[in-house]
């Protein structure tokens, strides 16, 4: 399998019916860049920027953060990459960091809710982007945003950072690029007002899909009510891929099931075109596509969504097979 891969790794992932589908790695520290290369991945569709946070003694600032950055940029060349602000809280907890026990903390005091109502830190995080991008293509991507406003007010941070930076002569990003994480269902509710604010939108479905089934992603005992494969959380996905795509929004999918054959078979299905996934995802899912012909899965995806009550697990394998992939 691995020499199979590695022979994939200059192919690029284009169904038999001819959609190119571009395959992203997920990315939280220096060290994945190294595999970036290897596995022939288009770029880092999220990095988690929690990850130096998390496997540091203290509190990140600036010149750490900026020169992490930078390092990260100047490994992946001229492949983009998408940083994500920082995503703590839940269950990332900082020892050095105090922060109050939360009865529910994946509905607490997270990601970007800390930013909005603390926001030095997420100040301090978009500067040091902005200094490690200069001259560059910058993309910015907040998570755990659950309404438009919440939204509205972190790209207003970055503005203000931007405007910071001017009046001080320093040197901005070429282009840069804001977007949002959608992991909270009551997006799926405003994305008409979303989308146009947005310059692209990545789905979580890690998160979309417990929160969606108010099931815990990481509660062993909920996996079978955690159903990627069902016909809410299809439609749900199905949902976002036609709200982005009539916007023109430029939209990937980032959680784990990017990078498992048979869920991605089905994103491809239900339209998707830009998937990130972590690194041993890549070659497996390739090679799926590369067997995959898309409008035939996707007629009969679109079926299977409307008929039926409960998993779609075990009639996804079987059409998967059906149809070769
Ligand atoms: C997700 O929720 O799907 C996601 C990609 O983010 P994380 O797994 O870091 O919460
Ligand atoms: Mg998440």
């Amino acid at each position: 399998r691995r020499a199979e891969f590695e022979k994939l790794k200059d192919v690029d992932a284009v169904t038999r019916d001819g959609h190119r589908v571009a395959l992203l790695m997920n990315a939280g520290l220096e060290f994945d860049l190294e595999i970036m290369h290897e596995t022939g991945a288009e770029g880092i569709g999220l990095f988690r920027t929690e990850f130096q946070f998390m496997v540091s003694e203290d509190l990140p600032r600036l010149k750490r953060q900026t020169e992490l950055y930078e390092r990260v940029m100047d490994a992946a060349g001229d492949k983009p990459v998408i940083f994500r602000t920082l995503d703590l809280g839940g269950d990332k907890i900082l020892p050095y960091m105090e922060t109050e026990r939360e009865e529910n903390p994946a509905l607490g005091w997270r990601a970007i809710r800390m930013g909005l109502d603390r926001p030095a830190l997420l100040r301090m995080q978009v500067r040091a982007l902005l200094t490690a991008a200069k001259g560059r293509e910058l993309r910015i991507m907040f998570p755990m945003v659950a309404s438009v406003d919440e939204f509205r007010q972190a790209r207003e941070l970055v503005d203000i950072e931007c405007q910071w930076a001017r009046r001080r002569g320093r040197p901005l990003p070429q282009v840069l690029r804001v977007g949002v994480m959608i992991e909270c269902p009551s997006l799926l509710f405003h994305l008409d007002a979303l989308l146009p604010m947005v310059d692209f939108a990545s789905v979580g479905t890690n998160d979309l899909t417990q929160y969606l089934f108010a099931a815990d992603r990481t509660n062993p005992r909920m996996s079978d009510r955690y159903d990627v494969l069902s016909p809410p959380m299809l439609r749900a996905l199905s949902t976002i891929q036609k709200a982005a795509e009539d916007s023109g929004t430029p939209v990937s999918v980032c959680g784990e099931i990017a990078g498992k054959p048979l869920e991605a078979f089905v994103l491809i299905a239900l339209g998707f075109n830009r998937l990130s996934m972590p690194p041993a995802g890549i070659g497996q899912v390739k090679r799926m596509i590369l067997s995959l012909d898309r409008e035939q899965a996707s007629k009969a995806i679109r079926k299977l969504m409307g008929s039926s009550y409960g998993s779609l697990r075990s009639e996804v394998l079987a059409l998967a097979r059906k149809l070769n992939v």
